[in-house]
C-alpha cells in the first residue's frame, strides 16, 4: 500500500510529530529480582514460560536492525531486560554496537539499566567494551525494605558495591552514574529522603520513578504512588532545590538541582504528568517484537523479517511505515480518563519489553 511518511528536516516522524530517537533493546527476558512491581513471584515461579534460546534475536540480528533504526534517526540505544548482564557475552554485544555512528556522525550513544547485582563482577569489562554509561536500579538503603522489594534477599551492600565499581570503571565519566528508585507508598517511601542524602553530593544522579500500572500482574493500584511533587516536596523540606531546565528534547525526567550546588535529581512522573507528547521512544523485546508504548498490547514481528528473505532495504521501509503509523499516547488517555479498556487485559509484562 502507498503512504507518504512525514520528514521534518530528515527526520522521520509519527502521527503525533514525533520523531524516532530512543530504542530499548530488551535483551533476556529472565531476572534474577523479583521485583514485586515488576515480576512478582506468585506469576514468575518455576513454572512461568521463559522465552527459548532460539528465540531470542542473536547479536548480529541485534546489530542489524540496530542499523536500519540509526537510518531513521535513533542516537540512542538502552540495553535492558529482564536483568541484561545476565545474557551471556553481553560485552561482545556492546562492542558491536559501540563500533555503529548515528546519522550525524556522532558514536551511538549506548547505555544499559541494571538491577546492579552483577555490576561488581562486569563493570570493568562492560567499560572496556566500550559501555559509556549506566543506570542503576536501587529502591532503597535499608537492607529490610530493599530485600522485600526484590523479594530474593539481596542486600543494599551489594548493589551499593557494583555502584563503586562502575565509577571506577570509568563508566560515570562521560556522563553521571543514574540511579532509579521505584517508589511505592507504604513500601519505600521513608526512603526518599535517606537515598536523596546518599547520593547527595556525590555525582550520581538519584531518580524518582512513579510506580506504574505497567503489565497485569502487579496489582498495581493508584493509592499506592507517590506523585513525584510529594517526592520533591519531602526533598525540599530538608534540602531545598531548584527546578532546572530539560538537558534533551523528549527528555522523561524532570531534573532539580540542590540549591547548594550540590548535585541533581530526577523525578520521571510517567502517572500523574504524562510526557507522551515528546515520547520518541520504540522497545525491542528480546524475540525481537517492536512495541511503541510501554502499555502497547501488540508488536510488530520484526524477527520474521530478519531471519524472512528480507534485505535491509525491506526492513527500512517495514520500520518507516510502523513509525509512520504510531499514534500511541496511553499516559495521556489514562490521565484523561480514556484509557482503552482492552489494555487493562492485555498489557505486555515491563520484564519482556525493558523498561
Ligand atoms: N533489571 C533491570 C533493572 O531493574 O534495572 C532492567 C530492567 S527493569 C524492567 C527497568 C526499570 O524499570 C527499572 O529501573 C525498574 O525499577 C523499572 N520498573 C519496573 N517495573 C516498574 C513499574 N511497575 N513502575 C515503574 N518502574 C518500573
Ligand atoms: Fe528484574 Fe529489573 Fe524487573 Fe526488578 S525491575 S524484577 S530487577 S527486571
Ligand atoms: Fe511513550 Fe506510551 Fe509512555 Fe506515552 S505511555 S510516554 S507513548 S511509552
Amino acid at each position: 500500500m502507498w503512504f507518504t511518511p512525514r520528514y521534518d528536516w530528515g527526520m522521520l516522524l509519527d502521527q503525533r510529530q514525533r520523531p524516532l530517537r530512543d530504542l530499548r533493546i530488551s535483551v533476556t527476558d529472565r531476572c534474577n529480582f523479583r521485583c514485586s512491581y515488576c515480576m512478582p513471584k506468585e506469576v514468575f515461579n518455576k513454572d512461568y514460560a521463559y522465552l527459548p534460546h532460539d528465540h531470542l534475536l542473536s547479536f548480529e540480528e541485534i546489530t542489524r536492525l540496530a542499523r536500519v533504526f540509526i537510518e531513521h534517526g535513533v542516537q540512542k540505544i538502552r540495553l535492558t531486560g529482564g536483568e541484561p548482564l545476565l545474557r551471556k557475552n553481553i560485552e561482545v554485544l556492546i562492542e558491536m554496537l559501540a563500533k555503529l555512528s548515528t546519522l550525524d556522525g556522532k558514536p551511538l550513544d549506548i547505555t544499559l539499566t541494571t538491577n546492579g547485582s552483577l555490576l561488581k563482577k562486569k563493570a570493568q569489562s562492560l567499560a572496556n567494551s566500550g559501555l559509556r554509561r549506566v543506570t542503576v536500579s536501587l529502591d532503597g538503603l535499608d537492607d529490610a525494605i530493599f530485600k522485600r522489594m526484590n523479594d530474593v534477599d539481596f542486600p543494599v551492600s551489594d548493589v551499593l558495591e557494583g555502584i563503586a565499581a562502575a565509577q571506577a570503571a570509568g563508566l560515570g565519566q562521560q556522563a553521571p552514574i543514574k540511579i532509579n528508585m521505584v517508589v511505592k507508598r507504604g513500601v519505600n517511601d521513608d526512603q526518599i529522603v535517606p537515598m536523596a542524602q546518599h547520593f547527595k553530593g556525590t555525582g550520581i544522579v538519584l531518580r524518582f520513578i512513579e510506580y506504574m500500572d505497567v503489565g497485569s500482574t502487579n496489582g498495581w493500584r493508584m493509592d499506592e504512588v507517590v506523585p513525584s511533587q510529594d517526592v520533591i516536596a519531602r526533598i525540599h523540606a530538608q534540602m531545598p532545590l531548584v527546578a532546572l531546565a530539560p538537558s534533551a528534547h523528549g527528555e522523561t525526567a524532570q531534573r532539580w538541582a540542590y540549591a547548594d550546588g550540590s548535585g541533581e535529581i530526577g523525578v520521571i512522573s510517567s502517572v500523574t504528568q504524562a510526557f507522551c507528547a515528546d515520547c520518541n521512544r520504540a522497545r525491542l523485546s528480546t524475540e525481537g517484537r517492536l512495541f511503541l508504548c510501554l502499555f502497547a498490547t501488540q508488536g510488530q514481528d520484526l524477527r520474521a523479517l530478519l531471519r524472512g528473505t528480507q534485505s535491509d532495504a525491506d526492513i527500512s521501509a517495514a520500520l518507516q511505515k510502523i513509525w509512520h503509523a504510531r499514534d500511541d499516547h496511553y499516559s495521556e488517555q489514562r490521565a484523561n480518563g480514556q484509557a482503552p479498556k482492552i489494555i487493562q487485559l492485555k498489557r505486555v509484562e515491563m520484564s519482556y519489553i525493558g523498561g
